[in-house]
């Protein structure tokens, strides 16, 4: 039973919003007991029940809320920051929130930033901490407000109608993003049930799931995230839902799914999201031809490609070393890449330049779901394309090949490659020890590899003789 919360959410006391956009006085948005249809209550969470104290929150975050406070806004924390404290976890960032408009912002801080289109919202800069500061939102209700705009199928195109505290929260996403914690008082304002869900580790939208994922299907991988990140469950019929509106993806602007798709598997649990993302019909949505061209090889837990790119990509993360975003496209459409180049050759096309061409094609195709920067794509390229050079260890490149910028992230790759069984062990192996030598033993390694053996020579085809092209031997 909800022993803690009391909502009153009065049906259609939404659409009745007081118009409290850019142009509303402030003092509308500034009291919420005053405001005219809102019968939206919060619970008040007791120290004695949350155990946070002002010590939890960083100091960047409590100087933002008490200076706001100080110059007679209201200000809280909310979001991740508050869930994940609730949770025992170190939270990334403090969100704070507040009643003054993203200009007063900027008044009240000297190093504050307006940022976001979609979303407008400040940067403030305390010391070396960045806080997001962004004013309570209201659901938009009309479409004359410039200020929100819905496309056809309902979804936010922008969302910068301001509203009070009591309209914020019907704006997030799920119940335990919609805590507010206010470090001055120590307490926690519950609307929407979020606390008791925290304890029960359940994730469960606010509102109709339906129209929620209509409005902003980011809202999907948001879910999908958390449930792997904080090992919550999905509330009932949820999961199915997701299912349902996986294709939902299609609409969301590719360059935002990149963000996306970034913070989803670069925070030590890639391997667990795409399973779940791939049970849910997601990943097909996201890396439509990865997910057809892979093999059950590629797929198979611990020794397949894709596994072990993907947990690679954790301990990396775990161990604190740094992981980049095109070694995991890489990983991703390394097969889908295979593929088409082995389609360019059967049609005549030369090994490398095919390669070359797969690899454009691939990532032209993928960008039309997820936008991937120039900055990314040609790192991409370039450990694509060293896996070749990699493999044949032609002995006048190979001091150029460990200067190259991006041997250290092709080497990793082949080492995969080679766990994966597609490349002999040996082979990795060499690339290892090389690394590690000095450079007269290096020197020795490569002239071993002109008389040895354990080469993988890459001939060049002998130019046919007219006589023997015509008798086609
Ligand atoms: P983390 O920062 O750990 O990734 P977070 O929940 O804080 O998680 P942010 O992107 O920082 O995520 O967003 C802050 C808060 O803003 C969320 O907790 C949620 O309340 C709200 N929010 C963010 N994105 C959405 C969205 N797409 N729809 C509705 N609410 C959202
Ligand atoms: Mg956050």
């Amino acid at each position: 039973m909800r022993a803690c919360f009391l909502v009153t959410l009065r049906k259609g006391a939404l659409s009745h919003r007081p118009p409290l956009n850019k142009a509303s006085p402030k003092s509308a948005v500034k009291n919420p007991v005053r405001h005219p249809r809102g019968h939206l209550q919060a619970a008040l969470i007791a120290p004695s029940r949350h155990g946070l104290s002002e010590k939890s929150i960083s100091p960047g975050a409590r100087t933002v809320v008490s200076t706001l406070q100080q110059s007679g806004y209201q200000a809280e924390l909310v979001g991740g920051c508050v869930r994940d404290l609730l949770l025992g976890q170190r939270p990334k960032d403090f969100d704070v929130v507040t009643d003054a408009l993203p200009d007063e912002v900027r008044r009240v801080f000297r190093r504050a930033r307006l940022i976001g289109r979609r979303f407008r919202l400040a940067h403030v800069r305390v010391g070396r901490e960045v806080i997001e500061v962004s004013t309570y939102r209201a659901k938009p209700d009309s479409e004359e407000n410039d200020d929100s705009v819905l496309n056809e199928h309902g979804r936010i195109l922008r969302d910068n109608v301001f509203g009070t505290r009591e309209e914020d929260v019907l704006r997030r996403d799920l119940t335990v993003n919609a805590l507010y914690y206010d470090p001055g008082s120590n307490t926690i304002f519950d609307y929407v049930g979020g606390f008791d869900d925290i304890h029960e580790r359940r994730l469960r939208f606010i509102g109709d799931p339906q129209e929620r994922l209509n409005e902003d299907p980011v809202r999907m991988l948001r879910a999908v995230r958390f449930k792997t990140k904080l090992n919550l469950a999905f509330a009932k019929g949820i999961e199915g839902l997701i299912a349902q509106n996986a294709y939902l993806l299609r609409h969301v602007p590719p360059a935002r799914l990149f963000d996306e798709v970034l913070k989803m598997f670069h925070h030590g649990y890639a391997l667990n999201l795409f399973n779940l993302l791939r049970h849910l019909g997601m990943f097909a949505e996201l890396f439509p031809e990865a997910e057809r061209t892979f093999t059950d090889t590629d797929l198979a837990p611990d020794t397949g490609l894709v596994c072990r790119v993907l947990k690679n990509t954790d301990q990396r993360v775990q161990q604190g070393k740094p992981v980049i975003a095109a070694f995991l496209f890489a990983g991703l459409l390394w097969r889908a890449v295979c593929l088409e180049r082995e389609r360019r050759m059967g049609h005549g096309v030369a090994s490398y330049p095919a390669l070359q061409q797969a690899a454009v094609a691939v990532i032209g195709r993928e960008s039309q779901r997820i936008s991937i920067p120039r900055r990314v794509s040609s790192i991409v390229y370039e450990i694509w394309e060293l896996q070749g050079r990699l493999e044949s260890r032609r002995p006048r490149t190979i001091h150029r090949l460990l200067e190259n910028k991006r041997f250290r992230a092709a080497y990793d790759f082949l080492v995969l490659r080679s766990g994966a069984g597609e490349v002999p062990e040996s082979l990795a192996e060499w690339w290892t020890q090389i690394q590690e030598h000095s450079v007269p033993q290096q020197q020795e390694m490569i002239k071993a590899l002109n008389s040895g053996p354990a080469r993988n020579k890459r001939r060049r085809p002998r130019k046919r003789s007219n006589e023997q092209s015509k008798q086609g031997t």
